[in-house]
């Protein structure tokens, strides 16, 4: 009974920080302090064409917690990572590189996962986390509108070049959200919100080529969604 329960104790609070593996918390401070940092601009090899910012590169405390939300199911970390995603988005504020609420309702469009990847990994790690910075920007209504998917075809694009990742998702990106008329997403549209354009960005968790973005971006805008930017987690 005791090792049961001890068993369970260890699913609801992992033992080890998901970003350093530090053991005795979940999440450490300095992995937290890390995470916070001011985002970084991009300049991706293949270009969506709107401006592109990472919370850091792809490593350490970005790297581990990616990891482990994606392939150890550490769900806990959506939190952390969305409260620095939207750290990060108060921040492009701040700097004008993102309009403040008032001139726009936010849209955080979860970037397409292949559906079977996400299945397996027991649901979309990056709706999770955009999620999880929605909340963070509470009281302000966020929406996280998963209208992306990925289609068949595409394969695990680990090893591919620039080239060879563009043509893997080319094409194979699918719209499965509202028609135009009904964009944004209706829910918890105030008077003030209804009237104005959204301000749309693409998340991501890593962004390696821009393949993935910029095949988003292009299939919002056949869609009539100008999406203003792309923010991720980390860049290779
Ligand atoms: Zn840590």
């Amino acid at each position: 009974m005791a090792g049961l329960l001890a068993g369970i104790l260890d699913l609801a609070l992992p033992r080890e920080c998901g970003g350093c593996d530090v053991p005795g918390t979940s999440w450490c401070a300095r992995c937290d302090d890390e995470l916070g940092r001011d985002p970084t601009s991009l300049r991706p090899r293949v270009d969506p064409g709107v401006p592109c910012w990472a919370l850091g590169p792809y490593s350490g405390p970005r790297r581990g917690a990616v990891l482990a939300l994606k392939e150890r199911n550490r769900h806990d970390l959506a939190r952390p990572l969305g409260v620095a995603l939207a750290g990060a988005i108060r921040t492009l504020r701040v700097l004008g590189h993102i309009d403040p609420p008032e001139l726009g309702r936010l849209v955080l469009v979860p970037a397409p996962t292949r559906d079977r990847a996400a299945r397996s990994r027991g649901g979309d790690p990056v709706r999770r986390f955009a999620s999880a910075a929605a909340e963070s920007l509470w009281p302000e209504t966020v929406s996280v509108p998963s209208v992306l998917r990925m289609g068949r075809g595409v394969r695990d694009s680990v090893g591919l070049g620039a080239a060879a990742r563009a043509e893997n998702v080319a094409g194979h990106i699918e719209f499965r959200g509202p028609s135009r008329r009904r964009w944004p997403p209706r829910e918890n549209v105030g008077a003030v919100s209804a009237v104005s354009d959204p301000t749309v960005l693409l998340v991501d968790d890593v962004l390696t080529t821009g393949a993935t973005a910029s095949e988003s971006v292009c299939v919002l805008a056949e869609f009539g969604i100008r999406v203003d930017g792309v923010v991720v987690i980390a860049a290779v």
